[in-house]
């Protein structure tokens, strides 16, 4: 009965052709961005426990290494990361029947693997949700509407037909990754389809109270006092924006023993000041070397801020980018520019 609000993204001609590519593939690499996210490990993951279960060899292989609050997902510790293992890493790409790219549209996002995805003769799939996708891949499944690259990976497993395929662990990942894109479905959730397929997965025996616990609200001391911190001392409302700024030093981080993942939310905070329509934060994360994240509430398009200033993309509330130079200059370049953006603020 619930299935006929259930229209599947996927065409179905795309989803026989990935069929056949996964029928005619035994060993398969799997790609992500770096500095992956819980969509990111969540649908790799989610792909290599599909694959595994059909008797294929599955790899999953990551630019760097993945932040340690995502590592309880199953299968994390089989990931080979490229930073440490670039051989290896090389030496899957080349000799895959299949690379699956996932979680990311240009090259760029995969840093020091784009090389080797460009020189392997492998069929290339790319399975993503982010605008305007490169065209470096023999098959693209594109759909910037799908809130996660893992709802999009159930979809197009279901349009395969090999939803039954799907394993209690594929099913933890695939979950994983649909709450932490969504900010555990609180944007970019009203899709009808979504809790359909949480249904589905509530059905494989997954504890999706739990996921949420790990995933996001797990913290050490130091990163609840960094969070703190930066919202008590360091944060900046432009009400004439209607946008706040968070910034972080080296200094700073350093005091609080920051590892990788311990800002993951920081930007979002701001926006739950009603009048705040979209936030900045910028890390240092080595001098000469910033972070940007930003996102918004509504129209307001911060991917558009962050191609423009940051040589950085991303979706119309949540993108990213990167400064090469001083904090001090990434803030300036920022605050220089806000009155352009006004235009795009609600009236
Ligand atoms: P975050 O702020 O969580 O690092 O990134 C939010 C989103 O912005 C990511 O999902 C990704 O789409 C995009 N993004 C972040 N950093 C970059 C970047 O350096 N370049 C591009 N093209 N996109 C980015
Ligand atoms: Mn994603």
């Amino acid at each position: 009965m619930a299935r006929s609000y259930y229209h599947n993204l996927i065409d179905p001609a795309t989803a026989l052709r990935v069929r056949e590519v996964i029928a005619s593939a035994q060993k398969v690499a799997i790609l992500c961005h770096i500095t992956p996210d819980g969509d990111a490990m969540g649908s790799s993951l989610g792909l290599y426990w599909l694959l595994s279960s059909l008797g294929k060899n599955a790899y999953v292989i990551t630019p760097d290494q993945p932040t340690h609050s995502l590592m309880f997902l199953p299968g994390a510790n089989e990931i080979v990361v490229a930073s440490r293992f670039a051989e290896k890493a090389r030496n899957l790409m080349l000799t895959a029947d299949a690379i699956f790219c996932l979680d990311f549209n240009v090259l760029k996002r995969i840093d020091r693997c784009a090389p080797f995805v460009e020189e392997s003769k492998a069929c290339k799939v790319l399975v993503d949700h982010h605008l305007e996708p490169e065209h470096f891949a023999d098959i693209i499944v594109s759909h910037p509407e799908c809130s996660s690259t893992s709802a999009l990976l159930y979809q197009l497993i279901d349009a395969m037909g090999l939803e039954r395929s799907v394993s209690r662990q594929g099913a933890e990942c695939i979950f994983t990754g649909m709450m932490t894109d969504t900010g555990n479905f609180s944007y970019n959730s009203n899709d009808p389809r979504l809790y359909i397929i949480i249904a589905n997965l509530l059905r494989k025996g997954i504890d999706k109270d739990r996921l949420y616990i790990k995933a996001c609200n797990t913290n050490s001391p130091q990163r609840l006092r960094l969070c703190g911190y930066a919202i008590y001392e360091k944060m900046q409302l432009m009400p004439q924006h209607q946008m706040a700024l968070i910034t972080l030093t080296r200094e700073e981080l350093n005091k609080f023993d920051y590892t990788k993942g311990d800002t993951e939310g920081l930007v979002n905070e701001p926006l739950s000041i009603p009048s705040v329509v979209w936030s900045a934060f910028l890390r240092e994360d080595e001098p000469g070397f910033v972070k940007i994240s930003l996102r918004s509430q509504g129209n307001f398009p911060v991917n558009k801020i962050c191609i423009e200033l940051f040589g950085g993309g991303g979706h119309l509330n949540a993108a990213g980018g990167e400064w090469h130079g001083s904090l001090q200059e990434a803030v300036d370049r920022l605050l220089g520019s806000l009155d352009a953006y006004d235009c795009y603020l609600p009236r």
